[in-house]
């Protein structure tokens, strides 16, 4: 039997959704595809909370979405303001500097959230609009860490900034409260592999009436990324070039299964399963990465180990050992957190199950951990919290 996964993503996949991915050819000019492509596309609408907005969906995965994201609104020699607190914040800026934007970075701890107050002074002083976007990204992957959106949202409009707000919602969409709308986004970027349950191979970017109008007169080289063409076809139920049709049929699926388990349930079983994990670092003795418990992330912790202790071995033991996958450190933060990865399809069950593992792991390599102590912890939780809890059998 296999085990199920604590990476944060790819993400542990319902059966159902798997199934769905599975579909035997299909001519994606009938009229067949265009019956899952428009629900699936109204689906990703509605979990990010969009009236209007328009979604594309590109063979790619998250990174590409960073590209559809910039390639179809900026120009070369751009300026950009974007933080960097983690690995994702780090590879999206690296992104933008290698297609010749310049990126005015404001370097942040790893471990702590988007610095809105730093942006607020930046934009102000930047009073003849030589900034074209602001890069957020919601959940740092890397840290366990979750930003306010809002807030940034806030210092753009207190400072009367025109710029656009960009967000990588990669490891927050479909698992954490994401209000396209009222954090007034304009531009959203996310993939198939997380919080949509789903394999790889999806960009999935949601674009303002803004972002739309920007497409027209962006400079950035695109083609295969081009919203426009996309949109144009898209609008007869059609695609510029081969949709990956099996999973356009499992992002439909995988929308309604997250609408159906209501998006407010959805968000609060990851905040009760990640205060369970949390729980369980406490009760180790072992900090998170994430500096303070308002930055505290529902999808990904990033646990702390002892200085001098390689936090990867946890990780490679659970893989070789036990055959278990947790994520490991990356960047600034490797060989000094391992990172138990709780969205998707996620039970206290399953969760349980992992913190068995990590404390085998932790005891095995010497660490002074009672074993079954972070999994009393969180049992502890999900029983004072079981008569709320909103499960489906997946
Ligand atoms: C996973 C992730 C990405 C990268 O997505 P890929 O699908 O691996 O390209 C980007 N940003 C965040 C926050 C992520 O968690």
């Amino acid at each position: 039997m296999q085990n199920p996964v604590f990476i944060p993503g790819p993400t542990n996949m319902p059966e159902a959704l798997r199934k769905a991915v599975d579909v035997p050819t299909m001519d994606h000019r009938s009229a067949a595809f265009a019956e899952v492509l428009t629900p699936a596309l109204e689906g990703v609408r509605r979990v990010v909370k969009a009236a209007t907005a328009a979604v594309f969906v590109f063979p790619s995965t998250g990174t590409g979405g960073w590209e559809i994201a910039i390639t179809n609104t900026l120009s070369p020699g751009d300026r950009i303001l974007a933080a960097r607190h983690g690995m994702f914040s780090h590879r999206w800026i690296d992104l933008c500097q290698r297609h010749g934007l310049d990126v005015q970075i404001v370097e942040e701890e790893w471990g702590a959230g988007l610095p809105a107050e730093a942006y607020l002074e930046i934009l102000s002083a930047d009073r003849d609009h030589r900034i074209k976007a602001v890069l957020a990204t919601h959940n740092e992957t890397a840290t366990g860490v979750v930003s306010d959106i809002a807030a940034v949202r806030r210092a753009l409009d207190k400072a009367r900034h025109p710029a656009l707000l960009m967000v990588d919602g990669v490891s927050s969409i479909g698992s954490m409260d994401f209000r396209f709308d009222d954090w007034g986004v304009d531009i959203a970027v996310t993939g198939s592999q997380k919080g949509f349950m789903l394999p790889p191979g999806l960009a999935i970017t949601v674009h303002s009436a803004r972002a739309m109008k920007v497409a027209e007169t962006a400079r950035l080289a695109r083609c295969f990324f081009d919203i426009r063409d996309m949109g144009r076809t898209n609008a007869a139920g059609l695609y510029p070039y081969t949709p990956p049709v099996g999973l356009i049929c499992g992002l439909k699926l995988a929308c309604d299964y997250l609408l159906d388990e209501g998006l407010e349930a959805v968000f609060a079983r990851h905040a009760r399963i990640a205060n369970g994990v949390r729980a369980a670092a406490a009760a180790w003795g072992l900090p998170l990465g994430a500096r303070s418990p308002d930055l505290y992330s529902q999808t990904v912790t990033a646990v702390r180990t002892p200085t001098g202790f390689n936090a990867t071995d946890i990780v490679t033991r659970a893989a070789t050992v036990y055959d278990t996958a947790f994520g490991t450190g990356l960047g600034e933060l490797a060989g000094k957190v391992f990172r138990f990865g709780h969205l998707g399809r996620m039970s206290d069950l399953t969760a349980l199950s992992g913190l068995a593992v990590l404390e085998m792991c932790m005891v095995d390599l010497g660490l002074p951990i009672r074993l079954g102590s972070g999994v009393a912890a969180a049992q502890e939780v999900y029983r004072s919290t079981a008569a709320a809890q909103i499960q489906r059998a997946a």
